[in-house]
């Protein structure tokens, strides 16, 4: 139905089988190849060098060491790893190498007594889920690309979803991290006792979460999620020091993951849905919590623009919302319950439903399984809905698509936001996870024009100091990439992006993981590699 992204697979020209020392993998260097990763699912496009595709975890060290010894000769030689590639903000995308995982490095086993997926970081999370499905459990966060996104670009971003309320982001998920880094050397991380921390690296890190964990904890904002910086707040938890916790959602810029073990939850049995019609915004806040007191299992909206392109493109699925929906409403909120019993789940659905009709909201029950998926269609498309319509010469740029404000925040700051978007006379949709407070806004641009890329940074500027204002943070789970690492700064201020610097330095001193990612990227990198075509 979608024309959707680029895909990662162009194997056609295989140019070099046995090129560096000790790999056994394959590489590309033509056009159509290069072309092909150029793009993730942002609104960038920057051509790298050369695309690798290793069989194992000795390739990528292989490879890691190779890019040292090029850096001798070549400032600009880096290597950026990539999954599934439908990173929104550009994550994946340098002008380096590439590694590609998702060719060979694949391999899934399910531990279903212990609960645990044991994962090559190729492996994309459909085949995670199907495998995972089959024993009634499921990896909780789950984003609504489940079946385009890779497990490595899940992890390299932080990435949530529908199933994060009751079960976390990948962050609160991810039990082991094999990780190459770019020394070469490959480390096995996961919780230990801070008394076994014995390595400098390790020492140094510990020594920078005593200074700065606390100062920025605060400055994350009052949220349940964060993809923007780098967790160093997250590396100690009582007693205990986790490394991972700074490699999860490090966008591949401290090195190469090569293997997890995830933690996995068992499937919901019995679900139940309710739809609410919301006809402002202004107490949103008030209806999420009142749901939220209910223990849904999830709690996610789309607005009428997204409805509007849904009717059109998915009419089949909008067709059947007719019958539970006022039409002319702003917003539309799906709560959907679960408890451990079919009896209790319908029970809970029918309490939740007549407390929000007893507060005068306009709620339904949607009653089978057919509609209930018609629901879950749109939303989980609601992205590529205002993404993939627009008139000729106008694109949807996620920039400031990933905020995520305190719930109690939510109306007004979404009444205020509305506002910037109408002065700007900015067309948007909206929709997303919002029973975290966090939700996708997506711009829509006018490319024709020549101060876009101005128009772009002034927008999510003025936006990002009113997120700020509520304690917030500008990235949920899309992480920094191109798009927002120019702005860590403002958001973090300059000692707690020192603090970023200095882990960067301690694990890739010669920067050549990711450059411009988290640390050192500009607004002149994000305007050139602005797509235009
Ligand atoms: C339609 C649509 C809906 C989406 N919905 C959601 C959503 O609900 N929630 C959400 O969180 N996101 C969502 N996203 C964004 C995106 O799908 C997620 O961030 C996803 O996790 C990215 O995975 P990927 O495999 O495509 O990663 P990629 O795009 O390949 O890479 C993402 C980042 O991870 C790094 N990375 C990849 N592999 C590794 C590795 N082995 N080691 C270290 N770093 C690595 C890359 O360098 C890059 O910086 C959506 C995107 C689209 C297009």
């Amino acid at each position: 139905m979608f024309g959707f992204l680029k895909n990662n697979f162009v194997f056609t020209h295989a140019d070099s089988k046995q090129v560096v020392s000790g790999f056994t993998g394959e590489s590309v260097t033509d056009e159509m190849s290069l072309e092909a990763y150029s793009r993730d699912a942002s609104a960038f496009r920057v051509v790298p060098k050369k695309v690798w595709y290793p069989k194992n975890t000795e390739d990528v060290v292989a490879l890691v060491v190779l890019c040292d010894k090029e850096k001798e000769h070549d400032e600009n030689a880096s290597l950026t790893v990539r999954a599934g590639g439908t990173c929104l903000s550009g994550g994946p995308l340098n002008a380096g190498w590439i590694v590609d995982m998702t060719k060979y490095m694949k391999k899934i086993h399910i531990d279903p007594i212990a609960q645990t997926a044991t994962v090559e970081m190729g492996a994309y999370f459909r085949d995670i889920e199907d495998a995972a499905l089959e024993h009634g459990l499921m990896f909780a966060p789950y984003p609504s690309s489940h079946r385009l996104c890779g497990i490595g670009g899940m992890i390299g971003n932080n990435a949530s979803g529908e199933k994060s309320l009751r079960h976390g982001a990948t962050i609160d998920n991810v039990l082991e991290l094999t990780v190459v880094l770019p020394s070469g050397e490959v480390v096995t991380m996961g919780p230990r006792s801070i008394s076994s921390v014995d390595l400098l690296r390790e020492k140094e890190v510990l020594s920078l979460f005593e200074k700065y964990g606390q100062a920025l904890q605060r400055a994350a904002g009052d949220v349940r999620k964060v993809a923007s910086g780098y967790r160093l707040d997250k590396v100690v938890s009582g007693e205990m020091f986790n490394e991972a916790a700074l490699f999860v959602g490090s966008q591949g810029t401290l090195g190469v993951v090569t293997q997890a073990v995830l933690k996995l939850v068992p499937v919901p049995q019995f679900l139940e849905l309710l739809v609410i019609s919301a006809q402002t915004l202004h107490d949103l806040g008030e209806v999420i919590e009142l749901v939220r007191a209910y223990n849904p299992e999830g709690l996610e909206t789309f607005d009428s623009n997204t409805f509007k392109k849904a009717e059109i493109y998915l009419k089949e699925h909008a067709d059947r919302m007719h019958a539970y929906i006022d039409p002319n409403a702003h917003l539309f909120i799906l709560v959907q319950l679960s408890e451990s019993t079919k009896q209790e789940t319908e029970a809970q659905a029918v309490r939740c439903h007549d407390a929000l009709r007893d507060k005068g909201y306009f709620v339904r029950h949607v009653t089978t399984e057919t509609d209930v998926a018609s629901l879950w269609q749109i939303r989980r498309n609601s992205l590529l809905l205002i993404r993939d319509h627009n008139e000729k010469g106008y694109k949807a740029v996620p920039c400031i698509e990933d905020v995520i404000v305190p719930i109690v925040s939510l109306g007004v700051f979404l009444e205020k936001l509305g506002s910037i978007l109408t002065r700007r006379k900015i067309e948007y949709g909206f929709h997303g996870h919002i029973g975290e407070g966090s939700f996708r806004i997506i711009p829509v641009f006018n490319f024709n024009s020549p101060s876009v890329a101005e128009d772009i940074i002034e927008l999510m500027r003025e936006v990002f100091v009113l997120v700020k204002e509520v304690r917030g943070n500008i990235s949920a789970d899309h992480s920094d990439g191109i798009i927002r690492t120019p702005f860590l700064e403002e958001f973090y201020g300059a000692e707690l992006c020192s603090a970023f610097k200095r882990i960067k330095d301690i694990y890739d001193p010669k920067n050549n993981m990711n450059p411009k990612k988290k640390v050192g990227g500009d607004i002149a990198f994000l305007t050139q590699s602005l797509d235009r075509e």
